[in-house]
């Protein structure tokens, strides 16, 4: 009898812990935490490298609970959040990507913060240098933060064809919005200027409202409050593409600096 009950209880215990973990990270063992998950570097997206016939968002989500990057064809802006994955496009919708929706670069990240801040921002610029303060330049960090927006400017890029011009080309026709009054979550990530080359360097933003029907990636944005988690990411496990288009392409004498016309 005392053998049942100890069994019925151990039963209970292991349905009630379960019950309390997040979706999607049943399975996820503790040491994953602020480990950034990076699919393709940020050279081969510069030289047009914008398919991949094997990576999917279905296999991002299992990276992350943070993330953004792009879609095949550099068709929108890809922002990842808890266990979706967004797709904001040129047309200006948002909708959730299916998991089969092919993805040529993008970062994943389970974010557990070491430092939550509440901030009063005059803008981007403002926020950075807060958190500049609490940052140091030679580490990688995953960053969310959720608030209310006086502005909020994003821009997408159009699907492209074949044959794919360079990134700053193409970034060149993107679509940019601008909204007032909203309220809305970021993702980020900041990457030391070493890391040029193989990501972003500084910060990197990707933006999706309350409602979930505006999102992109952040040129800018004016006041806002914020709650803001920051985490120190402990480590990166990169994925090389195994596409011939990654084979081939030329990703010698690429200047670094040429990354910020892209992202402006
Ligand atoms: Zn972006």
């Amino acid at each position: 009898m005392i053998r049942n009950c100890s069994i019925l209880l151990l039963a209970v215990f292991w349905l009630f812990v379960n019950s309390c973990k997040p979706s999607g990270q049943l399975d996820m063992p503790a040491d994953h935490w602020n480990r950034l998950y990076q699919f393709s570097v940020i050279p081969a997206l510069q030289r047009g490298v914008f398919d991949d016939d094997t990576f999917t968002s279905g296999a991002l989500r299992k990276h992350g609970t943070i993330g953004l990057g792009t879609f095949n064809a550099l068709d929108g802006e890809l922002i990842l959040l808890n266990d979706t994955v967004y797709q904001a496009r040129f047309d200006g919708n948002v909708t959730i990507a299916s998991d089969s929706s092919k993805i040529p670069f993008a970062v994943a990240c389970f974010l557990k913060p070491d430092t939550t801040l509440y901030l009063d921002v005059t803008g981007q610029q403002d926020l950075y240098q807060q958190l500049a303060k609490n940052l140091s330049p030679n580490y990688m960090y995953a960053i969310h933060c959720s608030g209310i927006f006086d502005s909020m400017t994003v821009r997408s890029v159009k699907a492209q064809t074949q044959p794919y011009p360079m990134l700053s080309a193409a970034t060149a026709s993107q679509a940019v919005f601008n909204w007032a009054n909203l309220s809305g979550e970021v993702v980020g990530l900041f990457s030391p200027q070493y890391m040029a080359g193989v990501n972003v360097p500084g910060y990197h933003a990707h933006f999706i409202s309350t409602d979930r029907k505006h999102g992109g990636h952040i040129l800018r944005f004016t006041s806002a409050k914020l709650k803001v988690h920051i985490a120190r990411v402990r480590a990166v496990n990169i994925e090389f593409p195994a596409s011939g288009a990654f084979n081939m392409v030329n990703l010698f004498d690429i200047d670094p600096n040429d990354i910020h016309k892209a992202e402006k």
